[in-house]
C-alpha cells in the first residue's frame, strides 16, 4: 500500500492487504487466493532461526500453519485499517475473540469491571471460565461513576460495548479511557457495532478493540471470525504469546471471505442505516410503539454522544411496544421479510423478541413490561420492510 496522503477509509479498504507482484513476471492477482496450509518449508536452518527469533520479540511471521498466512495477514491488516490499530489477531469467533482478549490481559486475582450493556454471553465466559481461574467480575452501568463504586485495589480492567448490545446505549469513550488510565485499568471494547468503519474506540483511548467480524466485516450471514485490535506493542506481544498458546485459529477460507465481504463494508453499512433511519421513522409514526433504541435516530438519548464520536451508523435498532407480549409475539411471526433468528450484520433483515431475562441484568431497561423487539435492517428496499412491518403491525392487533 502506498502511505503517500492519507486517503479516506473508503479507499484505504479496497487498496489494503493486496497481493505483492511476482518477482519474475512482474504480475499479481487482484483478488488474494485463500492461500490454505498447514506448515511452511523453509529454505535452510537460518531462515527457520531468524523466523523463530522474530516470532519470540511479537513479531508477525509464519514458522507453522496455525499463526495464518498471506490471506490471514491481509486481513489482519484490514482490521488494523478499519480500526486504528498497529497489530490485529484473528479468533474463529467474535466470543473466541474476547476470551482472547480476557485471557491474553489477566491473571489470577485479577478483578475487571463489565458494562451490564454487554454482549450476553460474556456473563457465560464468566460464570463458566474466568471464576474457574481466579478472575472476579462487577456488572454495572457503563459509567464513571458507576465503576468507581465498584473499583477494588486489585481492579485491572474495564470491559465495555458502546453501544450496548440489545438496547444500544451510547457510552462516554473517552470519560471512560481518561478514568481507565486515571487508575491503572485496562479499557477493552467490544466494537462489533462499529466495527471499526464508524466508531474507533482505539482513538477514542481505549486499549483494545474487539470485533465479531461475523457481523459487518463478513457481511453475508456465511462465516464466523472475531479479532483483537491493538496499538500498544508490550500488549500486543501479550496477546501474541496467548493467541499462539491458546491454539486460536482461522480457517484461510473463512479469512479470504471475510477479506471479500469487508471491501464492500462502506456501502453495505451506510444502506443499512439509511434504511434503519426510515424504519425508525415508520415505527415512531405508529401508536403501538412506545420507544426506539438507535442512537442514530435523533429522538435517542444517546443522539449527542453517537455524534460526537461515531462517523455513521448501521442496520441494528430495538422497538418497545405498549401491547403485551402475546401481540409482540404475532407481530414477530406475521413478519415476511425480517427472519427470525440471531445475529446481525448481514444483507438480510431479522428479528428477534428480546426475553426480559436478557434485560434483566441491564441497567439500562426501563423494565416496564412493554416487549422489546429487536431489529437488524438490512439491504432490501425500506418501503417493502416498511409495508411488511405494517401489515405485522395489524396482524399484532388482531
Ligand atoms: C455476535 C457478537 C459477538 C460474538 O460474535 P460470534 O462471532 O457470534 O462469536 C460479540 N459481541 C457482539 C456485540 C456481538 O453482537
Amino acid at each position: 500500500m502506498a502511505a503517500s496522503n492519507p486517503q479516506h477509509l473508503d479507499t484505504l479498504l479496497q487498496h489494503t492487504g493486496l497481493a505483492d507482484f511476482d518477482p519474475t513476471t512482474g504480475a499479481a492477482p487482484v483478488a488474494l487466493p485463500s492461500v490454505r496450509t498447514s506448515t511452511v518449508r523453509f529454505r535452510d536452518l537460518d531462515a527457520l532461526d531468524a523466523a523463530h527469533a522474530a516470532r519470540a520479540k511479537g513479531e508477525r511471521v509464519v514458522t507453522y500453519g496455525r499463526a495464518g498466512m498471506e490471506t490471514h495477514a491481509a486481513l489482519e491488516q484490514v482490521f488494523c485499517q478499519l480500526e486504528g490499530g498497529e497489530r490485529a489477531f484473528l479468533a474463529p469467533s467474535g466470543m473466541a475473540a474476547i476470551t482472547l482478549a480476557v485471557m491474553a490481559l489477566l491473571d489470577a486475582g485479577d478483578h475487571v469491571l463489565i458494562a451490564d450493556c454487554c454482549y450476553g454471553p460474556v456473563r457465560n465466559l464468566d460464570s463458566t471460565v474466568l471464576r474457574r481461574f481466579g478472575v472476579s467480575t462487577s456488572y454495572c452501568p457503563g459509567t464513571v461513576d458507576a465503576f468507581e463504586q465498584q473499583r477494588r485495589p486489585e481492579t485491572r480492567m474495564l470491559y465495555v460495548e458502546s453501544p450496548g448490545s440489545l438496547l444500544f446505549e451510547m457510552l462516554d469513550l473517552p470519560a471512560l479511557a481518561d478514568y481507565a488510565k486515571r487508575n491503572d485499568l485496562l479499557l477493552v471494547v467490544d466494537n462489533t457495532w462499529g466495527s471499526g468503519y464508524i466508531y474507533q474506540p482505539l482513538a477514542l483511548g481505549a486499549d483494545v478493540s474487539v470485533v465479531a467480524g461475523t457481523k459487518y466485516v463478513g457481511g453475508h450471514s456465511d462465516l464466523m471470525l472475531g479479532a483483537v485490535v491493538l496499538k500498544d506493542a508490550e500488549l500486543a506481544k501479550r496477546v501474541s504469546d496467548n493467541h499462539y498458546a491458546l491454539g486460536l485459529s482461522v480457517s484461510a477460507d473463512d479469512a479470504w471471505l471475510a477479506l471479500r465481504g469487508v471491501r464492500t463494508l462502506p456501502i453495505r453499512m451506510k444502506e443499512s442505516a439509511r434504511n434503519a433511519l426510515a424504519v425508525c421513522e415508520f415505527l415512531a409514526s405508529r401508536p403501538e410503539v412506545s420507544r426506539i433504541y438507535h442512537p442514530a435516530w435523533p429522538h435517542d438519548p444517546g443522539h449527542a454522544l453517537w455524534k460526537r464520536d461515531c462517523t455513521g451508523s448501521n442496520g441494528m435498532l430495538a422497538v418497545s411496544f405498549k401491547f403485551d407480549t402475546d401481540s409482540a409475539r404475532r407481530f414477530v411471526n406475521a413478519l415476511r421479510l425480517f427472519g427470525i433468528g440471531y445475529s446481525w450484520g448481514g444483507f438480510e433483515s431479522l428479528v428477534q423478541l428480546i426475553d426480559p431475562s436478557a434485560l434483566k441484568g441491564h441497567s439500562y431497561w426501563p423494565n416496564d413490561g412493554q416487549p422489546v423487539v429487536r431489529l437488524h435492517v438490512g439491504l432490501e428496499s425500506a418501503e417493502d420492510l416498511i409495508a411488511d412491518m405494517a401489515q405485522a403491525l395489524d396482524a399484532a392487533a388482531a
